[in-house]
């Protein structure tokens, strides 16, 4: 199998009783007046619950023998028979699925505007599976622009499972098309915005170039998250998150979902697969995963206008080469970004630092606010030097910080970063003693 790039240029009313009876408000149809990036999408209150109701009820679900209005976790691992043998109740054993992780695939399911969802002990597990689903053989179209870690398994692990990996600028309309091998291709993957750069794919083409060549379009949405984009709406078909980021928002879980736009031979063979290879989420997961879901919009809606706001407030500042965010006009892909986000941009940025790796790093060693670790969508705000986790061979610049943006008050955030730049520029001027004459200004070096 071959790996070849394209590097070109560059119910109204939730069912009122179900709610009272332990019903959810899963399957409710929806319809969304779409608005530019920036402003919030309103649902028409006639397609039932929005997904703010939704999320803060984590499904609208009331325990049907106690009446809690959280539900239990259901850690039983085996499940009773009925007497003539069968499974009536939809519980066989534990590795197959949980109660607890049931309803939360309800309500992602419900916020996607899906028709099913499969969750995944790691956001890894669920994307992984997206491919290993396929039928053989297989030739996949994926973005140059992409998570590193599943960029690394396409590279180095899909082939020997009998996949056939095109590596292409999906941003790029003209090239995305040109990789695509009519009834050959079976998978088109894009993520946008992209880590660390945040590049912008146009969903609704990527979905017809797909389409038009017989292929699914799988979308990695954890970034902007059903808060500001709902790619299924747009003509996706499966939808990916590392659960372990927005979704559960508190970075104490990790998780990944697949929501998929119709029940049919993709979902079935990825829950087939995920039952078989025993990655399904543990019910103590989905639980936690549930709670943070209930704040998920609050949460989103408030990282992604700090984001705009620090985006802005260092867009020109002498010691960044390059502020990286989709809500800046100057972001080649923004046009594409405020038609398909709604209510924000989102909470991740980048930020080229000038002086290239050194002067980034030292820049990230002098941040008190911020924490220095990987990961990203938690409520606490991190900055993490990316080339030097993602180590030799990666792609991403030496010179990029990427900056995930919590609840914190967004002027602590600023003036944290405004700090750590002042204190490496009076750094590397050259002190009275190594500069005797100290007339001349020494130059700001970052
Ligand atoms: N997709 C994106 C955009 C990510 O950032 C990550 C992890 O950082 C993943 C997928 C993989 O998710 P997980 O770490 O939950 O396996």
């Amino acid at each position: 199998m071959t790996i070849s790039r394209y590097d070109s240029a560059t119910s109204k009313t939730a069912k009122k009783n179900g709610v009272a009876n332990g019903a959810s408000f899963r399957g409710a149809a929806r319809t969304t007046e779409r608005r530019a990036g920036g402003s919030s999408p309103r649902q028409s209150r006639a397609a039932g619950p929005r997904p703010e109701t939704t999320l803060a009820q984590g499904g609208g679900t009331v325990d049907a023998t106690t009446g809690a209005i959280v539900p239990p976790i259901h850690i039983a691992t085996t499940f009773v028979r009925d007497a003539d043998n069968q499974y009536r109740r939809g519980y066989c054993y534990g590795r197959s699925d949980n109660a607890t992780a049931r309803q939360v695939e309800d309500v992602l399911t419900n916020i996607e505007s899906g028709s099913g969802t499969l969750l995944f002990a790691s956001g890894m597990a669920a994307a992984t599976t997206a491919f290993l689903a396929l039928q053989r053989p297989a030739h996949v179209v994926v973005p140059t622009a992409m998570y590193w870690g599943l960029q690394q398994w396409l590279e180095d692990d899909a082939p020997s499972h009998g996949l056939d990996v095109t590596f292409v600028d999906a941003g790029d309309h003209l090239a995305l098309r040109n990789a695509i091998r009519p009834n050959c291709t079976r998978l088109v993957w894009i993520e946008t915005p992209s880590n660390p750069i945040w590049s912008i794919t146009d969903i609704v083409e990527a979905a017809r170039c797909a389409h038009d060549a017989g292929a699914l379009l799988a979308i990695d949405s954890t970034v902007p998250t059903p808060v500001l984009t709902r790619p299924l709406t747009l003509g996706a078909d499966i939808v990916l998150h590392s659960a372990t980021k927005y979704l559960n928002g508190h970075s104490d879980v990790v998780a990944g979902a697949m929501v998929f736009a119709k029940r049919a031979a993709a979902y079935e063979s990825a829950a087939r697969l995920r039952r078989r290879m025993g990655s399904a989420l543990g019910s103590f997961e989905a639980a936690l995963l549930l709670r943070g879901l209930r704040t998920l919009h609050v949460r989103v809606r408030h990282q992604s206008a700090s984001a705009m706001a620090i985006a802005e407030h260092f867009a020109d500042h002498p010691a960044i080469a390059r502020v990286l965010y989709p809500g800046l006009l100057s972001h080649p892909g923004h046009a594409i970004a405020a038609r398909q986000m709604q209510g924000g941009f989102g909470g991740m940025l980048s930020m080229r630092i000038r002086g290239g790796e050194d002067a980034a790093i030292s820049i990230a060693g002098r941040l008190k606010v911020w924490k220095r670790a990987t990961s990203l969508g938690g409520v606490e705000s991190l900055v993490e030097h990316r080339s030097s986790i993602e180590g030799p061979g990666s792609s991403c610049p030496s010179d990029l910080l990427r900056f995930s943006v919590g609840l914190e008050d967004v002027d602590d955030l600023i003036g944290d970063i405004e700090g750590s730049l002042a204190s490496a520029a009076s750094d590397s001027r050259p002190s009275r003693s190594r500069s005797p004459s100290g007339r001349k200004r020494a130059q700001v070096r970052l």
